[in-house]
């Protein structure tokens, strides 16, 4: 018989700018491609899988209003941007086979569903893949916190953070090749020792839920299967 998975339900964050590859910005075809086909076959876990995409590959509210722009303004358009990272795995998903649903925190009916809570959980119940476009539908907030949110609302068991780095470490190891990779961690070390792989605010919002979160790398292959197989990969944060 074949083993079962570890979850009924989960949450996957997709950073935006894992989806540039090497590029400075946008989405990478390779990278959509390699998503896709990773995502089929974690689907086949017969896992239900949310799905949120970050929009740091195209537009990221904080660092463009630091350059003069109106912060809200600035956010809205970061919104945007997960909206056209959402559609594109739409259609690099149904290009597969795999029906997919993008629902949106914002208002943009012609290209997605507003997102309604219990719409997306009847998708789920159907084994159609949702993307929660939009992050939380407000500014001043990250696609991180619209992953614990959305994780928290639809019951997904655990919040799976997939990015270019395979952990959580102690200070950025792109910049110091000394960093150290913390294994497990609790909410409270997260926030106490400051560190980046998330903000404050989502971090809180999963701790206060006791939601765990998993960080992993996104690029090797099979990785999110194994993690949904219930493999201990990367970095674990819970209460
Ligand atoms: N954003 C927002 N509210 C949200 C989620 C996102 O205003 O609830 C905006 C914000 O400007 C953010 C941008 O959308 O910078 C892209 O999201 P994020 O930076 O979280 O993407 P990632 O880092 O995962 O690529």
């Amino acid at each position: 018989m074949a083993r079962k998975a570890a979850y009924n339900r989960v949450l996957l964050k997709i950073s935006g700018e894992a989806l540039m590859g090497e590029a400075d910005f946008g989405i990478s075809p390779q990278v959509l491609q390699f998503v896709a086909d990773e995502l089929v076959q974690a689907l086949a876990c017969e896992v239900q899988v949310g799905v949120v995409i970050g929009g740091g590959n195209i537009f990221r509210g904080v660092s463009d209003s630091a350059r003069g722009m109106d912060r809200v303004q600035a956010d809205h358009m970061g919104m945007l941007a997960t909206v056209i990272n959402s559609l594109a795995l739409q259609d690099a998903m149904e290009q597969r086979d795999v029906p997919t649903r993008v629902m949106s925190a914002i208002s943009v009916p012609q290209a997605a569903e507003p997102y309604i809570r219990r719409r997306a959980v009847r998708h789920m119940e159907k084994n159609r893949l949702v993307i929660f476009a939009a992050g939380t539908g407000n500014p001043f907030f990250s696609t991180d916190t619209a992953a614990a949110l959305r994780a928290k609302e639809i019951g997904a068991e655990v919040l799976l953070k997939a990015t270019k780095v395979d952990g959580i470490y102690d200070c950025d190891p792109v910049k110091n090749p000394g960093a150290n990779k913390l294994e497990l961690l609790t909410y409270d070390d997260v926030l106490t020792r400051h560190l980046k792989f998330m903000d404050a605010t989502a971090i809180s919002l999963a701790g206060d839920n006791d939601l765990p979160v998993i960080v992993f790398d996104l690029m090797k292959p099979g990785n999110i299967r194994r993690v949904l197989m219930g493999e201990q990969l990367g970095s674990r944060v819970e209460g």
